[in-house]
């Protein structure tokens, strides 16, 4: 089975729609979204709409929980928040609704999904060193964990009786007896200096893991965020991949 992973697509409508076509185009049985469907972005409705229509599971982020009142923004920095008011007031009752039904986490034989960490799905850590991985592989028994949240794409890999470390490549085939917590990058606001969007695909049959990426019109979101009087950092940060 072929499985696309997209993650923190941050209302960015323009990166979504060329990521779902790019899925399209590769070919794969099943999308799942792990979250940040909201938040700096200019279009939440529109990327919840199209979001409901092409995945086949979507997890809750921290932004999405934030935007439902569910979790305080006192720990984002003042332009998250400010988009978040901004993305509150702009929200229809049904997609309100959608991101209330969102679960924290959906577990497979072999995966595990969430947005931020396997240890405390709802706390909205974050894993970033092989430090933080090696202690989340102990909090879950699945082979695999994919993850989003830093925006980071990047594997950790876990070779029996060994010390975790990362995998500077993007693509990998992963070892059977190996475990792994990968974070899929981010569709709506890349930070790993590249501002095209960046999402995971996994064959659960010939054990690929892949990072793609894709270019997107994003002077047509920076546009729409502009009109919507969105902060100018939030903007200008797409353009950098930051
Ligand atoms: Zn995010």
């Amino acid at each position: 089975m072929r499985i696309a992973i997209i993650s923190d697509i941050h209302s960015n409508l323009s990166a979504l729609k060329a990521v779902l076509e790019k899925i399209s185009r590769v070919g794969c049985d099943q999308i799942i979204c792990l979250g940040d469907i909201v938040g700096y972005g200019p279009y939440p409705n529109e990327c919840i709409e199209l979001l409901k229509e092409s995945c086949q599971l979507t997890l809750m982020g921290n932004h999405d929980h934030a935007v439902i009142g569910l979790t305080s923004t006192e720990s984002f920095n003042i332009y998250a928040k400010m988009a978040i008011d901004w993305t509150s007031a702009e929200l229809m009752p049904s997609a309100k609704e959608y991101l209330e039904s969102l679960p924290f986490t959906h577990r497979e034989p072999n995966e595990l999904y969430v947005h931020a960490t396997p240890c405390k799905p709802e706390g909205w850590n974050y894993l970033l060193s092989t430090y933080d991985a090696q202690d989340n592989l102990k909090c879950f028994d699945q082979q695999i964990c994919f993850v989003g949240h830093s925006h980071v794409p990047v594997i950790f890999e876990q070779q029996p009786d060994e010390d975790c470390k990362i995998i500077r490549h993007t693509s990998a085939i992963l070892g059977d007896k190996n475990r792994y917590v990968i974070n899929v990058g981010s569709v709506g606001q890349p930070r790993d200096g590249k501002p095209s969007a960046v999402f995971g695909m996994y064959d659960s049959d010939s054990r690929e893991f892949e990072l793609l990426r894709q270019e997107y019109d994003v002077s047509e979101t920076q546009k729409a965020m502009m009109d919507q009087d969105l902060p100018y950092f939030l903007v200008d940060r797409l353009s950098r991949g930051q």
